[in-house]
């Protein structure tokens, strides 16, 4: 079936000049010609959508959310069955689609299955990107406490040290089926121990991680909230740096010259400072999270100036963030001086590249694929709009998926 989509303004995604009255042409589930509407001919017969009011723009990508869980709180997600947690998870993949993204990359517990539903159809959703986590001893993905007490789960939560041991689990994470290896360059927040401000892993244990995913077309993407732990990442070769909260000049150069997208997770930073107390966080947590937000002060910002490349991420895993994700546009135009159609592109081409996805959506062009979005308003005057889901007409793949 061939269709045409006729928008009074056309964004699509490269972050170029907007097109007013253009013209998309949709075979299938491909876009086959995006342009100027007088230059775009219409084949008889074709269905003729009028969007000519509306700003028509890529389906946004989300390339950090935790689509599986919807609490910061241990204890909450200890207590949480599997079969829980998927019907969770379908509940919030639907409100995430409903919110306008098409895609979303998750940063650790979805899996395979997860991703293989939605490819059957069973349930709805964005197109899925999956991850599997690995993390070394005494590091964020372990659960030790001070008691001496361990929560262990060695399906999600795999602990291994040293380079040999380090390429066995790998290529285990890999052999599930996962588009992503997870790992964790520093300390967090959430975790019993570690801190943001430790580094974990071995440069050469880094590097074996990226060997072993790239030899598989793999990516890695490397939680990384300070320096050292950043730039140690950043030198292995992995895809993307996820929070990157502390950042000096060194570290900046590094991400220019990688060519590593930055995922500042700004919204889940945000959710955790107001939202102390009622979190879920630990006390020790708290005090991570204190240190954190006076370091990282005007980091963010300085890496936007510097020219480094960003990728949308909002690390939604706390129930009500799941849909709310285009409230990390505002933030990183907020947070990050960045423009209107910068955050954009950082939601849209950039975070396609940052999944490796780059070839198949991101940008409205002739070869992509149609996840578009008709937005009733104009997200370049105020970037709010597209935080109303009302607002918003969702294609994917070519067909209409919310309306
Ligand atoms: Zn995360």
């Amino acid at each position: 079936m061939v269709f045409a989509i006729k928008a009074g303004l056309l964004i699509d995604g490269n972050g170029g000049e907007p097109i007013e009255n253009a013209t998309i042409l949709i075979e299938g589930k491909t876009i086959t010609a995006v342009g100027r509407a007088e230059r775009v001919e219409i084949p008889g017969g074709a269905e003729i959508v009028d969007a000519s009011d509306k700003t028509v723009m890529p389906g946004l990508i989300d390339s950090h959310v935790h689509i599986m869980t919807n609490s910061a709180s241990l204890e909450q997600r200890l207590f949480t069955p599997k079969a829980v947690s998927y019907f969770q998870a379908a509940d919030n993949l639907k409100r995430t689609l409903r919110a306008g993204f098409t895609t979303i990359r998750d940063g650790g517990e979805a899996d395979a299955g997860l991703r293989q539903s939605l490819e059957m159809g069973l349930i709805s959703g964005p197109r899925l990107v999956v991850s599997g986590c690995i993390g070394q001893t005494g590091g964020l993905l372990e659960k030790r406490y001070p008691s001496g007490s361990q929560i262990v789960n060695e399906d999600s939560w795999r602990i291994c040290d040293g380079v040999e041991d380090v390429r066995k689990t790998v290529r285990k994470v890999l052999r599930e089926g996962v588009d992503f290896v997870k790992i964790f360059a520093t300390g967090g927040v959430v975790a019993p121990q570690g801190s943001p401000f430790i580094s974990e892993w071995t440069p050469s244990e880094l590097a074996v991680i990226v060997e072993e995913a790239s030899r598989c077309g793999a990516g890695v993407m490397a939680h990384a909230e300070s320096n050292v732990g950043i730039k140690n990442a950043l030198c292995a070769g992995v895809t993307s740096i996820e929070h990157g909260y502390v950042l000096d000049q060194e570290a900046i150069d590094l991400f220019l010259g990688k060519g590593v997208f930055l995922v500042p997770t700004l919204h889940i930073s945000k959710v955790l400072s107001e939202r102390r107390d009622t979190a879920g966080l630990s006390e020790v947590s708290k005090r991570k999270k204190e240190r954190l937000v006076q370091e990282q002060e005007g980091c963010f910002r300085r890496a936007c100036q510097a020219g480094v490349k960003v990728a949308l991420g909002t690390d939604a895993f706390i129930a009500d963030m799941h849909g709310t994700n285009a409230v990390e546009l505002s933030l990183m135009m907020e947070e990050g001086g960045l423009s209107a159609m910068e955050a954009i592109v950082a939601g849209t081409r950039n975070a396609a590249e940052c999944c490796l996805l780059g070839d198949q959506v991101g940008t409205l062009e002739a070869g992509k694929l149609a996840d578009i979005l008709l937005v009733d308003g104009d997200p370049l005057a105020d970037i709010k709009v597209l935080q109303d889901p009302k607002r918003i007409t969702v294609y994917k793949e070519g067909s209409v998926v919310i309306r």
